[in-house]
């Protein structure tokens, strides 16, 4: 711990910490450094001092005690705060200096800790206050908050037995609002809430102004361990800080008059990035009129009108703080009786598309470099600028929240079954349909494509819909627990109220919310400051980025979005298909290789065209085509439902009990872990034939036209490198017979998924076979865990809550077991890769986490060649390997 406890600020001048912006940061908290920053840079700020984070953490060593040293620094520095503000001393009856104590981490945690203003009143200085600003009623009433926010912060009073008291004085008073109460009513007041003071104390309201500093000190060094600051920092996933500093400050009042005032600002627009000086003021108002709302406050820009000397400095200081932190800044102020002071300046929060535009424009006025702008924007925030968004200008009512699993907003109508989606949008294309379902399956996927947004009662961020809808760039909202749904009255319930199918609902796949009626949309595009920044991070990233996607047109937005080829084709996506699924099901329910051969051959074509549109989509860039990977059963009605397995009876002409006897020869007690990936074409090889001939006729039908292909064959859920011997031997067979047949050569390359722990293992032995490998780490998570990729909900929360995880492994890598395993795999498989022929092993990686800035970030560090994600995460993905290559970024937590 540093010798010094406590740090100065006032006039133009603030003690030096000799330590870097960070380290300012770090030991002063985010609002001191700022504070002390703006003194020494000129700028008018009441005088006060800040007690060190250092001395946070000795306060908890000590079992919860100021550290003896600290004692006389904070009162030798209160005196030169007196000092500094015109000698008034704290607590003087005639003339009171009143402060502030607040709290203030290194990273910002808005009104997670205690603050207690008016500090320094007692029953003599709130004497000498009213007269002092001619106004008791204010005096009295700044008392009565003093006795309230120091009572139920500093010493544990109920602060509803305070608000009990109020009330009632309202009550007696016939008095609507706070303010109709009188100064002797406030006087009263304060008398009432000393006996309550009293009561829970068992002590006087201390009239000592310094002993009420140092328990008020407590009580904000108390509140960084309060269950809101802990609760604050796990969600914000904020660790390895010291603890809160305190900022004691004189007091400076807007409410004394016509030359007073106060406001907070943003020094450009927080919504847009334009940079214009944005913000409200109040003339003769202090800072919690404005909070609380009880008056509406003007544009900045009238203080022009009222105070043009004001304003002008005011002004001049926005253009100071930019051009020192070369950051838009959050300020607040104060106007007393003419005079200006600054009580905080920060980095301000901003929309992503604030933040782009921002960032671009300020590399444009000189401010910054070109790294500069992409370190400081949040890869995640991009989401604002890549999905139709609700209307901002439109009203909404948010009826409920669920989990925000697929960005941006969208308007339909309520259909409950992805059958009746697509029974309605076959009658009326133009129809914006909403689809909502507990939970959706691959059966729902024709009914989702259609669907303009889709909604669940169950489900997590990992869930079907929410993977199926990220990959459409579909919004979606997952996991809406508040939601009933009534199929058999085809309506569905939330907060009370009932919406029919075909009546309009909309969500928010950005935020979660749910709202009923129908909120207008506007478009993304990739324009402009936004693909500036983009190519300005291509600069800077080593990892390639590729997509996944299962569609030529997915394919062609992804390009759209700068993706570097596709890193993961689901091909099973392909057999939902209107026109195909009843041959898939054919081939399900052969009973013979030769049958399975006939269906399989009906639905060869439609695999092949779907291949050449992707391969023409991605001309020049390699495709990651994977072997069907699902258990069969999806592709037929789930057991229980009737109505459903005799449709598919009747459409076969077959009988309903065929069918179910399929189904329940299919059903297996664990089907992740069953009859599924590289296990289909081992048994039924002639599956594996179909999709390879596939490919590689689609591969030299492209090449044909003079377009370049790069196809790789991927085998998903490879765990003993035999089977993927076996599979690769065929393959190859099935390979060089098209390209005999057609006369054309193709270079592809045929790879695994790792995917099963035991396959990252044994990597060594794997990559003697495969030429590339993809992580897999959907399916790697579930497995390392043990943890069901669709149903972690029950106790997932609890985990987090309870810190036995930081984060939901499905969202982001777990770093010290999935990670470890990846980390192994590729360097057994690089190694052994080089060793056996000589090669570079490609390694990428195709689960969800490939579009999760922190998981990039340690893909980037494993060495990985690319991360393949949706197409709509592909810009996050470019910049977060951007930000992963350039090391630590500049951007707030
Ligand atoms: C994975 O398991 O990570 C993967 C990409 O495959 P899927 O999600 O299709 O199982
Ligand atoms: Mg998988």
């Amino acid at each position: 711990m540093s010798a010094k406890h406590v740090y100065f600020f006032g006039g133009k001048t603030a003690e030096d910490t000799g330590l870097d912006a960070k380290g300012q940061k770090e030991l002063l908290g985010g609002k001191g450094a700022n504070l002390a920053e703006m003194c020494r840079i000129g700028i008018p700020v009441p005088p006060g001092f800040t007690i060190t984070t250092e001395v946070c953490a000795a306060y908890y060593e000590q079992g919860k005690k100021i550290p003896e040293a600290a004692v006389p620094a904070i009162e030798e520095a209160l005196k030169k705060v007196e000092a500094a503000f015109g000698g008034r001393k704290l607590g003087d009856p005639a003339d009171p200096l009143l402060v502030s104590v607040r709290s203030g981490a290194a990273l910002s945690m808005p009104g997670m800790m205690n603050t207690i203003l008016n500090l320094g009143l007692t029953d003599a200085s709130v004497e000498g206050l009213a007269k002092k600003t001619g106004n008791p009623r204010f005096a009295y009433d700044s008392y009565r908050r003093l006795i309230d926010m120091f009572g139920s912060t500093a010493m544990g009073c109920e602060h509803e037995k305070f608000e009990h008291e109020i009330h009632e004085m309202k009550k007696a008073k016939g008095a609507k609002l706070d303010t109709d109460l009188s100064a002797d009513d406030l006087k009263e007041l304060v008398t009432r809430y000393k006996a309550v003071y009293k009561a829970h104390v068992k002590d006087d309201f201390p009239q000592d102004p310094k002993k009420q500093l140092f328990l008020a000190v407590n009580a904000v060094f108390n509140s960084w361990n309060g269950n809101k600051a802990i609760e604050y920092r796990r969600i914000e996933r904020i660790t390895g800080l010291r603890g809160t500093a305190v900022n004691v400050q004189a007091m400076v009042f807007g409410n004394m008059g016509g030359t007073s005032g106060t406001g907070v600002a943003f020094t450009r627009d927080p919504n847009t990035g334009e940079n214009v000086f944005y913000g409200d003021y109040l003339i003769n108002a202090q800072g919690e009129d404005v909070v609380a709302g009880i008056r509406t406050p003007e544009p900045i820009a009238k203080l022009h009108e009222d105070m043009p000397k004001v304003y002008e400095q005011l002004v001049g200081i926005r253009s100071t703080l930019e051009k020192h932190y070369k950051e838009m800044q959050d300020i607040e102020f104060t106007v007393q009786e003419g005079v200006l002071y600054m009580l905080q300046t920060r980095s301000g929060k901003r929309t992503g598309t604030a933040a782009v535009r921002i960032a671009v424009e300020m590399v444009k006025e000189g401010l910054i470099d070109e790294t500069t702008a992409v370190k400081r924007v949040a890869p995640d925030s991009l989401n604002h600028l890549l999905q139709p968004q609700l209307d901002p200008k439109s009203k909404v009512e948010v009826v409920a929240q669920g989990i925000a699993a697929s960005p941006g907003g969208a308007s339909g109508i309520v259909l409950l079954s992805a059958e009746a989606v697509v029974a309605h949008a076959e009658k009326n294309p133009n129809d914006s349909i909403m689809l909502v379902r507990k939970e959706t399956s691959p059966e729902d996927v024709a009914g989702m494509h259609l669907a303009k947004g889709i909604l669940t009662s169950t489900g997590g961020k990992a869930s079907h819909a929410a993977v199926v809808a990220r990959g459409w760039g579909k919004p979606c909202v997952v996991g809406c627990e508040a939601m009933k749904i009534n199929e058999e009255a085809q309506t569905i319930t939330i907060a009370g109220k009932t919406v029919k199918a075909g009546e309009f609902l909309t969500i928010n796949g950005t935020t979660g919310d749910v709202m009923i009626g129908k909120v207008p949309t506007v478009a993304p595009s990739m324009t402009g400051d936004f693909a500036t920044l983009m190519t300005w991070a291509d600069k800077g990233r080593k990892l390639k980025i590729r997509t996944n996607a299962d569609a030529p047109a997915d394919a062609a937005k992804a390009r759209e979005f700068g993706a570097e080829g596709i890193g993961l084709c689901r091909t099973e996506h392909m057999f939902f298909g209107k026109d195909r699924i009843a041959a898939v099901r054919e081939m399900i329910l052969a009973t013979s290789t030769d049958d399975r051969k006939k269906a399989l051959a009906k639905i060869e074509p439609f695999q092949k065209a779907d291949f050449v549109g992707i391969f023409e989509a991605m001309d020049g860039y390699p495709v990651t085509i994977r072997l069907l990977d699902p258990p069969l059963h999806e592709f037929l009605p789930q057991k229980d439902n009737v109505e459903g397995t005799e449709d598919v009876a009747r459409q076969m002409g077959v009988p309903v009990s065929a069918i179910r006897e399929r189904v329940d020869e299919l059903h297996e007690m664990n089907p992740m872990m069953g009859f599924r990936g590289c296990r289909l074409p081992v048994v039924f090889p002639e599956i594996g034939d179909m999709q390879v001939r596939a490919i590689i006729e689609a591969a030299i039908e492209v090449k044909k036209k003079g377009k370049s292909v790069l196809p790789e064959i991927m085998i998903p859920l490879v765990g003993v490198v035999e089977e993927l011997t076996m599979l690769k031997k065929r393959a190859i067979a099935t390979a060089e017979e098209c390209m005999t047949k057609a006369g054309i050569k193709v270079e592809y390359q045929i790879g695994t998924m790792i995917e099963l722990p035991r396959a990252a293992l044994t990597a060594d032995e794997i990559a003697a076979e495969a030429e590339f490998f993809s992580f897999g780490t959907n399916d790697l998570t579930q497995m390392t865990f043990g943890f069901s990729r669709d149903d972690i909900k029950g106790f997932m929360p609890t985990y987090l809550k309870e810190k036995i995880l930081p984060v939901d492994p499905f969202q982001s890598i777990d770093v010290k077991g999935v990670g470890k395993l990846i980390d192994m795999g590729i360097k057994l498989g690089r190694e052994s890769r080089k060793a056996k022929h000589g090669q570079h092993l490609k390694v990428g990686i195709c689960g969800e986490h490939g579009g999760d800035p922190d998981s990039v970030v340690f893909c980037h560090k494993v060495g990985m060649d690319y991360v393949s994600c949706s197409p709509f995460r592909v810009p996050i993905a470019r910049l977060a390997a951007a930000q992963a290559a350039l090391g630590d970024t500049a951007r707030d937590k």
